[in-house]
């Protein structure tokens, strides 16, 4: 999907030396795998650091990134071309204004997306979020409206405002592990997903600080709490989806559409009533009927119906 757009991935320099490193490595073994190039989707609602994520990714500042006012409407497709290998990142307008799911933004994102594969799904939102309400679960099945139930297999959930001390002095670890199963149960309740077929594909969490203030290694790179290096993190789970051996979500005229692709079945319920209903309803009812006239009716029937001699 190379555009004549597609500039060279200058900012990988900007990375610290281990950094770059291993981010080629990971290039290195895509190639190796036959993937040239990667389409990354970024979504979320407004303000929790889609846009800075994907500058951190790229290492330079490609798109906007707004602290008080919304974004455009616009989303915001960047390409990058490394050593053969193309990464384009799709940056998206936030999905939530004034409460509700703007689906103005949803539909000009759906128009921007056409034609093109999504191979892997950035849902981001804050780590220090202490609770989810209804409008989350709006924002996931207006995603999973748009593009079918599979688009959660191929998600990573982001994180970002890693750097924080838990409320209450819980431990960084817990309250890592409750945000990450609100936002999975969040997830699996607004796409409708059952249970055992979630846990079964258990959606990635990962972690994301943007801030300039993020702590470094000795090597310069910038490191979670834990001391994880968290670009090349990032970059090695969003891999690791591609090779999890479900489909990208290619984006064609019938999804964008089409009726939302998770009820395409319920257009064969009219079919499967007739059918019903000539096959198995009307059968019965001839078979029924037929009983009725073969029945040989019980004596007293007959004397009340008056065929029967009444001599008792
Ligand atoms: P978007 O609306 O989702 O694209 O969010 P932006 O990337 O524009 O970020 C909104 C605000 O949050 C900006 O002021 C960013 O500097 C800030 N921000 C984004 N990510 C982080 C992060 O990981 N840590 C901190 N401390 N601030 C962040
Ligand atoms: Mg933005």
């Amino acid at each position: 999907m190379s555009s004549p757009l597609t500039r060279d991935w200058v900012g990988i320099q900007q990375f610290p030396a281990a950094t770059q490193n291993k981010l080629l490595e990971i290039l290195g073994k895509l190639k190796e795998e036959n993937v040239s190039t990667m389409t990354i989707l970024v979504m979320g609602k407004g303000g929790v650091g889609k846009s800075s994520t994907v500058n951190s990714i790229l290492g330079e500042r490609a798109v906007t990134v707004s602290t008080f006012q919304s974004e455009g409407l616009r989303p915001m497709m960047c390409s990058r071309s490394r050593a053969g290998f193309t990464l384009n990142i799709i940056d998206t307008p936030g999905l939530v204004e004034g409460g509700y799911v703007n689906d103005q933004a949803l539909e000009i994102i759906k128009r921007f997306l056409l034609n093109k594969t999504i191979d892997v799904l950035l849902y981001v939102d804050r780590l220090d979020v202490y609770r989810m309400d209804a409008l989350d679960r709006l924002v996931i099945k207006a995603i999973t409206d748009t593009f079918g139930k599979a688009i959660w297999r191929r998600s990573l959930v982001v994180l970002t405002h890693a750097q924080l001390s838990p409320p209450d002095g819980l431990n960084y670890d817990d309250f890592f592990a409750k945000r990450s199963e609100a936002l999975r149960k969040c997830i699996r309740l607004g796409a409708r997903i059952k249970k055992q077929e979630f846990q079964e594909s258990n959606i990635p969490v990962v972690l994301v600080e943007n801030s300039g203030r993020c702590r470094t290694n000795d090597s310069a790179e910038k490191i979670l709490p834990d001391g994880t290096p968290w670009i090349p993190n990032l970059v090695r789970e969003i891999t690791l989806i591609i090779s999890n051996g479900s489909m990208p979500i290619v984006v064609d005229q019938k999804l964008i559409e089409g009726p939302n692709p998770n009820n395409r079945g319920k257009l064969f319920i009219p079919l499967i009533l007739a059918f019903q209903y000539f096959f198995v309803i009307r059968r019965i009812q001839r078979a029924i009927k037929d009983d009725i006239a073969k029945e040989s009716k019980p004596l007293w029937e007959l004397r009340d119906l008056g065929l029967a001699d009444r001599k008792f």
